[in-house]
């Protein structure tokens, strides 16, 4: 039997059919009823001339129509691709364009986003508007979906190394490229995923992560093929997750660290009950080891974190404590569970230095983290050189700076790009932003090497204070010298209201650096 994601919603369908699948707004919808609808967008998809490797393009958040989207498409064998809903007009006129995509959904919210460029769409056919509102003069698609028929679909043959998504990176460190994921890609991250995260039918879950990004779009599958029930949110903001996790008593949830620190923000000054049904949060994208303690005793939650890229479908490591661990002391094992972990079910993670060779399990040495294994991608849509740069050899180059512990846990120390080399040492922005977070008034923090003329490069914090706080430049570089060797502590900051972000929560540091270079002139 070829793997492909189909089967997920089909095992949900037969096992758990009569169950509450999607909670979105107000409505709620079963297995049975959310298959009535994909098997509906696959047919109005194939009237409209979608054929199997068409792309099918979405602008949304989470919602349930994002959601059936991923299995209507997939039923004809086209591929998806999600788009960020952060970005700018010229960025989909680019990424529909460089997909050449057949068919866009769009939520009424966003369409102001595709109207400037609409005439300049070289391949899009129709447009499909989720939630409109009568004024755009593109196709309704509640309107649209009740004309088609929620009769089985006859599926396109599919096999496992058909590509079923096309999703561009973050575009953290410049511009985001086109990954190409096959259904085995999806299908082997998902079954690996939901073993290592214990997902059951029991599970409900809040997507927090956008869906439209590589973290948050594997989670519909594992959840989906074991009958939990997941509910959607249009914004991530603490008060409407806690509502949710109180109304639907959530037990599990996926975010980035910046929504988890609105959450810790949130929770200090309102302490929402009923939460005690969360068993576990997890978190990638370099949470502050403060975070973990702040989580499990604060909160009460387990927390994991986990690690990987779009590239690698994505997870490859997580940080579980392993049983025969578990009697280290406590603030051992939550220094463990701050670090990226081991490799997952069928991925093989290495940290190896410039010539290859895994580097020595001593916490010590850094190397950069290579992956190899199911979640692999395909390559770089319509860019080879950039396919060859990245897997050489069969292993993922991920760009990223680890080193391993004694009990072989590796932790991420930055991205290449992002390391400060001051005096000749490696500085890891990553390790002085979790000094800066310990400090009480500091809300968030970001740390990017600048120029200095002893030491070359110099670690300078862009830090956002919590409401009510004052503290000086001087205290924080006085703190940081207390909490870390001297040539890693910061030497200047600059207070700012707002972090730069990407539409996964990450912060964006070029914007960072091109905002000190404009600042200094
Ligand atoms: P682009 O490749 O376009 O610059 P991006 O790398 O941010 O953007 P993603 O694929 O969304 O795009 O993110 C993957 C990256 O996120 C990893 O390469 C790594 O740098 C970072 N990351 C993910 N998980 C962790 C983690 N647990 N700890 C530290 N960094 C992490
Ligand atoms: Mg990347």
């Amino acid at each position: 039997v070829p793997l492909v994601l189909t089967q997920f919603l089909d095992r949900a369908v037969s096992l758990y059919g009569d169950k509450k699948a999607i909670i979105c707004d107000e409505r709620v919808f079963t297995y049975k009823e959310l298959n009535d609808r994909v098997n509906g967008l696959s047919d109005g998809l194939r009237k409209l001339g979608v054929k199997k490797g068409d792309r099918v393009a979405y602008l949304a958040p989470n919602t349930v129509e994002m959601l059936e989207g991923f299995y209507g498409v997939f039923q004809l064998g086209a591929v998806m691709v999600p788009l960020n809903i952060r970005l700018r007009p010229d960025d989909y006129l680019f990424i529909l364009n460089h997909s050449e995509s057949k068919v866009l959904f769009v939520d009424q919210e966003l369409y102001h986003l595709i109207q400037p460029i609409k005439d300049k769409l070289d391949t899009i056919e129709k447009i499909i508007i989720h939630y409109h509102d009568g004024v755009s003069g593109e196709i309704n698609y509640d309107e649209w979906l009740r004309e088609q028929s929620s009769e089985p679909f006859d599926r396109e043959p599919l096999d496992e190394q058909d590509i079923s998504s096309l999703l561009y990176t973050s575009g953290t460190t410049g511009n985001p490229k086109g990954v190409m994921l096959t259904h085995r890609n999806n299908y082997l991250h998902a079954l690996s995923s939901m073993h290592h995260l214990r997902v059951s039918d029991e599970d409900v879950l809040v997507h927090v992560l956008p869906m439209f990004h590589v973290n948050g779009w594997g989670s519909p599958f594992y959840y989906t093929a074991n009958g939990a029930t997941q509910i959607c949110l249009r914004k991530a903001a603490p008060e409407f997750i806690f509502d949710a996790i109180n109304k639907h008593k959530v037990t599990v949830m996926h975010m980035a660290p910046t929504v988890l620190n609105s959450l810790l923000q949130y929770y200090e000054k309102n302490v929402p009950d009923l939460h005690e049904n969360i068993r576990v949060v997890i978190a990638g994208s370099a949470p502050p080891p403060a975070f973990v303690t702040r989580v499990e005793k604060e909160l009460g939650w387990e927390f994991i974190q986990v690690y990987g890229m779009t590239e690698s479908s994505p997870l490859s490591t997580i940080s579980v404590v392993r049983s025969h661990l578990k009697g280290l002391p406590q603030n051992e094992q939550y220094r463990m569970k701050a670090k990226a972990g081991v490799q997952m079910i069928g991925s093989e993670v290495k940290v190896v230095n410039d010539l290859g060779v895994a580097v020595a399990c001593n916490g010590k040495e850094i190397g950069e983290v290579v992956v190899r294994g199911n979640g692999v991608m395909k390559g770089y849509w319509k860019n080879d050189e950039a396919t060859m740069e990245t897997i050489r050899n069969g292993w993922l180059h991920t760009g990223d700076m680890a080193n391993v512990d004694e009990y072989g846990n590796i932790e991420i120390v930055d991205r290449k790009k992002d390391v400060i080399i001051s005096g000749g040492e490696n500085i890891s922005s990553i390790e002085v932003e979790g000094v800066l977070y310990e400090h009480p008034s500091v809300l968030e923090a970001a740390v990017i090497a600048v120029p200095h003329e002893k030491w070359g490069e110099t670690p300078h914090a862009y830090v956002v204070l919590r409401e009510g706080e004052q503290v000086t430049e001087e205290e924080l570089i006085r703190f940081s010298r207390e909490n870390l060797a001297h040539f890693k502590a910061i030497t200047g900051v600059t207070f700012v209201t707002e972090l730069p972000k990407t539409a996964s929560g990450k912060i964006q540091k070029v914007q960072l650096r091109n905002e000190y270079w404009e600042a200094v002139g």
